[in-house]
C-alpha cells in the first residue's frame, strides 16, 4: 500500500501465540499444536504472497472426525459439490442411528435456509435444536471445542455458522484439514519477516512498545509517538495495534495526553470491552511413542474421551529421537492441573489408542490461548482513536479466535487506515 512499516515485536521470534518453541536442544515444536482448514482463505493467500509453498509445508486430508473406534463424521475427497460432500458423510457415518441422521438433516436444511444466520443472542445449543443427542455428543461438540475451544452451550451460534458455512458449503475442500510438516516459524511468521525486510520495513525483534501518545491532543490524526523498552522513541503517521486485548488495554490506559471529552469516551469504552473478554486456555503435551506402536496412528486422530480431543502424529521428526515418534496431544477447555492432566493422559491414550508406553516430554498450557466467543460477547472494534487501529483475533469480526480471524483483522486493519 506504500506505507514505510516499522514492526516492533516484543518476542525474541516473531508468531505471537503460533510461534514455533525449543523443547530440547534438537527438538522445536510450536507453543501449541494448530491446524488450520481449507477455509482460511485468507491466510493462505498471505503465505502464498510471503513465498511459502503452503502445498510443500502442509499436510492436507479430509476432515476426520472419527475416533478411534470409527464412529463418527469423515468427509470424502472434496468434489467441485461441497454440500454433496457433507450429504455423503453423513450418509457414510458410521455409529448414528437413521433418526439421527434424519435429525442432521433437518437441522442442516434449517441453517441453509436461513442464510447460516441466527439471533446475535443464540448459542450453538440452541442452534442445533432438535439434533439429536449422538450427534451432539459425537460431531457438533468436537467441532465446537476445536474451532471455538468452548462447550456448545458457552459458544456464539452466529459465528459457528459462518464458520460450518465457510468450511462445508463454500468452496471445494473448505474443510479439508491442514497440519503443518514444519514447525509454525517457518509456516509463516519467520517467511513473513523476511518479505518484510525485502520490502525495505524496519522489523524490530525483542523490542516492547512500553507507552503511546498522540503527537498534538488536538488531533491524533497528526502522528503518534511510541516509547520502546530501549528508552528510545518512535514517531509514526498511523499505528496499528496487534498485541492481544489486555496489553493493547495497557498501553491505552497509559496515555498521559488530555484527549477531548468525545474521543476519551470513545477509548475508555474500547478498554473496558478489551477487559471485559474471557478466555480460555489449551494444553498441548508432546511426547514420545515406539515407532511400531504409532505406525497406525493417522497424522490426526480424534479422541472421544479427555482430557486431549485430538492427537497429532509427526513423522517429520522421526530420527531426532531414534525408534520414537513425536505426538502431540491437544486438550482444548482443560483447566486440570498440570500433573493430574498428564495422568489423565496416559490413561486415555492407554484406554483409547492402546498405547501404554508414551515418554512425556513436556505439557505447554496457554492460560489465554483463545477468548471466549460466547453468544453474548462485545468485541472490541477495529478503530481506537483517529489514526490508532487495533488487530487480531479477538477484534470485531466474523471469525473466533483463529489465525484465519487474526489475519483477517489485520488486512481490515491496514486497508481502513489507506482509507
Ligand atoms: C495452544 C494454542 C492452540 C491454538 N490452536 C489453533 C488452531 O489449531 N487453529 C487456529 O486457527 N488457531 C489456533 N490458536 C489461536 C491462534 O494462535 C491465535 O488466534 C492467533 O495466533 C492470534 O494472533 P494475534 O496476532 O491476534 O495475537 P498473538 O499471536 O497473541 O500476537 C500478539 C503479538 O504481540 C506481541 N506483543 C505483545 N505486547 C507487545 C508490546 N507491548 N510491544 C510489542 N509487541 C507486543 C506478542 O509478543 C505477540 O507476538 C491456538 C492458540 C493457542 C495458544
Amino acid at each position: 500500500m506504500g506505507w514505510h512499516v516499522s514492526l516492533i515485536e516484543a518476542a525474541r521470534q516473531p508468531g505471537g501465540r503460533a510461534r514455533s518453541v525449543a523443547l530440547t536442544d534438537t527438538l522445536t515444536m510450536d507453543n501449541g499444536q494448530h491446524i488450520l482448514i481449507g477455509a482460511y482463505t485468507r491466510c493462505l493467500q498471505l503465505m502464498q504472497q510471503v513465498g511459502v509453498d503452503a502445498a510443500q509445508l502442509l499436510h492436507r486430508a479430509p476432515l476426520d472426525l472419527r475416533s478411534p473406534d470409527r464412529h463418527g463424521l469423515r468427509m470424502p475427497p472434496a468434489s467441485a459439490l461441497p454440500a454433496w460432500d457433507v450429504l455423503r458423510a453423513i450418509w457414510q457415518a458410521k455409529g448414528w442411528s437413521p433418526s439421527a441422521r434424519l435429525s442432521l438433516l433437518r437441522v442442516a436444511a434449517r441453517w441453509q435456509r436461513q442464510g447460516y444466520r441466527c439471533d446475535s443472542g443464540a448459542t450453538v445449543l440452541q442452534v442445533c435444536q432438535g439434533l439429536h443427542a449422538d450427534i451432539l455428543r459425537t460431531l457438533i461438540t468436537p467441532l465446537c471445542v476445536s474451532a471455538f475451544n468452548s462447550l456448545p452451550e458457552h459458544t456464539s451460534g452466529q459465528v459457528f455458522l459462518r464458520v460450518i458455512h465457510d468450511a462445508l458449503m463454500a468452496q471445494r475442500g473448505g474443510s479439508d484439514a491442514l497440519v503443518a510438516r514444519v514447525p509454525l516459524g517457518q509456516l509463516l511468521p519467520e517467511p513473513a519477516v523476511h518479505w518484510l525486510q525485502a520490502q525495505g520495513a524496519n522489523v524490530r525483534l525483542a523490542c516492547r512498545v512500553q507507552g503511546l501518545e498522540p503527537l498534538r491532543a488536538s488531533s491524533p490524526n497528526a502522528g503518534w509517538q511510541l516509547q520502546l523498552d530501549d528508552g528510545s522513541l518512535l514517531q509514526v503517521d498511523r499505528v496499528i495495534l496487534a498485541t492481544p486485548a489486555t496489553e493493547a488495554a495497557r498501553l491505552l490506559q497509559g496515555m498521559q495526553t488530555h484527549l477531548c471529552e468525545v474521543q476519551h469516551k470513545r477509548y475508555q469504552r474500547w478498554i473496558r470491552l478489551a477487559h471485559s473478554l474471557r478466555w480460555m486456555p489449551i494444553a498441548t503435551t508432546y511426547a514420545w511413542c515406539a515407532l511400531d506402536d504409532a505406525a497406525r496412528l493417522p497424522r490426526m486422530q480424534a479422541l472421544a474421551g479427555g482430557p486431549a480431543q485430538f492427537v497429532f502424529s509427526h513423522p517429520e521428526q522421526d530420527g531426532v529421537q531414534p525408534g520414537q515418534r513425536l505426538l502431540a496431544f491437544v486438550a482444548s477447555c482443560s483447566e486440570l492441573p498440570r500433573e493430574a492432566h498428564e495422568q489423565a493422559l496416559l490413561e486415555q491414550a492407554r484406554a483409547e489408542l492402546g498405547l501404554s508406553l508414551l515418554t512425556l516430554i513436556r505439557t505447554l498450557v496457554d492460560k489465554r490461548a483463545t477468548f471466549v466467543c460466547s453468544a453474548d460477547v462485545q468485541r472490541p472494534p477495529m478503530q481506537i482513536l483517529p489514526g490508532l487501529r487495533a488487530c487480531g483475533d479477538y477484534v470485531e469480526g466474523d471469525y473466533p479466535a483463529t489465525l484465519e480471524g487474526a489475519v483477517r483483522s489485520g488486512l481490515l486493519a491496514a486497508q481502513s487506515l489507506s482509507a
